[in-house]
């Protein structure tokens, strides 16, 4: 089993690792529509003194903070090799995440962070890495996709296994072509297609079969709706992959960020600190437990 990456108070940045609390402004620099209702919001720290010192590791997240509206957890989906560029990939689903859909490159939103425990993406040196994303999964995973690229060779295999319901619901799919470059297989899979899709249907739990890997050797990295991942885990542990080499990233309603607010608490686990990035086997059982 390898060991998950001890728990973080605030994240790299010296300003904000001192006061977690604190938020900083940052300017839109570009929007990019990814498919309907979906966005990346480029962004960048308008204080100097934050944009060159602000770090952040693959899986980890920010808190976006709108005044007046209300704050929201966010991960950062682009290269952490770039720090000074944030990319944040947002749904348009309530009170902030539509509120940001209203703005427009060159207003500013708030951010403090980075906050969660990142991917074990150092750790997985050597091994096959599987990354299953499912729906907007993959944009909590893209920083550690952009990692595993640049350090192809020193991995076994890397495979994507990309789902979404339909395919309009696929993202970031414009990379596909630089990731394999890369040497990195990509198996999009959808639940339903459509007459533009002559790719895979099924479920993304289905790849598990075509993956030709020594399980004791592999490591999966899965985000998605709790079912998906539950069942990612009993697909994996079908080809032989130990649930400690599962490692899955959980989005619970936080607002603290820091531990304090007891929102995100599973079981005896704090989501925002603990996690969100977790070994399967050692949250599973409360997995398990309705509305949890
Ligand atoms: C660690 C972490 C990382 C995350 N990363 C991302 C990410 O990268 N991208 C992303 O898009 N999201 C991400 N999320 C999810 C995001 O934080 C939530 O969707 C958040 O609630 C959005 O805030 P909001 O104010 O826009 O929505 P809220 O207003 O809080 O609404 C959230 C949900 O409640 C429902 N809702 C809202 N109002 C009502 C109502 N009146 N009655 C019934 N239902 C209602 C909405 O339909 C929606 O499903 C992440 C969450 C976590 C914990």
């Amino acid at each position: 089993m390898t060991e998950t990456k001890p728990p973080r108070q605030g994240g790299g940045m010296p300003g904000l690792a001192s006061d977690p609390w604190r938020s900083h402004p940052a300017r839109i620099l570009r929007i990019t529509p990814e498919v309907p209702g979906v966005r990346t919001y480029d962004l960048e720290f308008s204080e100097p003194r934050v944009r060159e010192s602000y770090r952040f590791e693959a899986g980890q997240f920010n808190m976006l903070y709108l005044p007046g509206v209300g704050e929201a957890a966010i991960s950062i989906s682009s290269d952490a090799a770039t720090p000074a560029v944030l990319a944040h990939t947002v749904r348009a689903v309530g009170n902030v995440t539509d509120a940001l859909a209203r703005l427009a490159v060159g207003d500013e939103v708030l951010l403090r962070g980075p906050f969660g425990r990142p991917w074990p993406v150092a750790e997985l040196r050597g091994r096959h890495v599987i990354v299953v994303g499912g729906g907007l999964g993959l944009a909590s995973q893209r920083t550690a996709i952009e990692e595993l690229a640049r350090h192809r060779g020193q991995y076994a295999s890397v495979t994507i296994l990309h789902g979404a319901k339909t395919p309009d619901g696929l993202f970031y799919t414009v990379q596909y072509d630089a990731w394999r470059a890369a040497g990195i297989d990509i198996k999009p899979i959808v639940d339903e297609g459509d007459a533009s899709w002559s790719g895979k249907v099924g479920l993304v739990t289905d790849l598990f079969a075509e993956l030709r890997i020594d399980p004791a050797a592999a490591g999966v990295l899965c985000c998605g709706p709790d079912p998906m991942m539950a069942a990612v885990a009993r697909a994996a542990a079908g080809i032989g992959i130990a649930g400690g080499d599962v490692f899955v990233s959980l989005e619970r309603n936080m607002a603290c960020a820091v531990r304090h607010c007891g929102l995100c608490q599973f079981g005896p686990h704090f989501v925002c600190q603990d996690g969100t990035v977790f070994a399967y086997d050692t949250i599973a059982r409360y997995l398990a437990v309705p509305h949890l």
